[in-house]
């Protein structure tokens, strides 16, 4: 299996090859095929697989092949519990993205909000975030999710031991009810099979 054979774009294909990847890791044969169709996708994947570009790669197709012209939405929402999971996802998504037309930002609370406020001021494709910060800035009206087409929830599990139950609820009710859902997480308890039944529709479930 290579990546050619996944159907993704030239200038994606130029990113992996930069990075050096040669073919695709389990999680990734796996998920890629169903997320570029447009399915929602369950994967059950531990960190060190490569769920990361599992979910950033197909996403990244999908938005610079359906490009949006005259205003500069952000069309993909990736949530993680964590600053330090936000900060190493979009640095995934800003060296995939870096042969096409995608801008992408991270937002994450601990730190001062105004660099992050104007970067969304600029117009963002795909935002990394993590709860709080996320959910703070769209209060003071500073970002809107009303337009987003692609939902990613990475670490589910780790979000509901953090106690992000909550926030997720209010964020899945700021977004289009129209959109692509993905779940990523490591163990599958009955609440994280209750958070899946609740955010995806037929979903396709993977494993790495
Ligand atoms: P992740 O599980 O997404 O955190 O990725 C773990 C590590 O594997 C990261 O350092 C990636 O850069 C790397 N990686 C992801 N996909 C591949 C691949 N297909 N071939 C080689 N390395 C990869």
């Amino acid at each position: 299996m290579s990546f050619q054979s996944l159907g993704l774009s030239e200038p994606l294909l130029k990113a992996i090859s930069k990075k050096g990847y040669e073919t695709p890791s389990p999680i990734q044969e796996k998920a890629i095929p169903p997320v570029l169709e447009g399915r929602d996708v369950l994967a059950s994947a531990q960190t060190g697989t490569g769920k990361t570009a599992g979910f950033t790669l197909p996403l990244l197709h999908y938005l610079s092949e359906n490009p949006k012209e005259k205003f500069r939405p952000i069309r993909a929402l990736i949530l993680t519990p964590t600053r330090e999971l936000a900060a190493q996802v979009y640095e995934s998504v800003r060296d995939y993205s870096e042969f096409l037309n995608i801008k992408s930002a991270v937002i994450f609370g601990g730190v001062n909000q105004k660099p992050q406020v104007a970067t969304l001021r600029r117009g963002v494709d795909v935002l990394v975030a993590t709860p709080g910060r996320l959910l703070d800035l769209q209060n003071q009206n500073l970002l809107s999710i009303k337009r987003v087409e692609v939902f990613v929830l990475d670490e589910a599990d780790r979000m509901l031991d953090m106690g992000f139950l909550r926030d997720i609820e209010r964020v899945m009710k700021l977004m289009p009810d129209k959109r692509q859902n993905l779940m990523f997480s490591a163990t599958f308890s009955k609440d994280i099979r209750k958070l899946a039944n609740s955010i995806l529709n037929n979903p396709v479930q993977v494993e790495a």
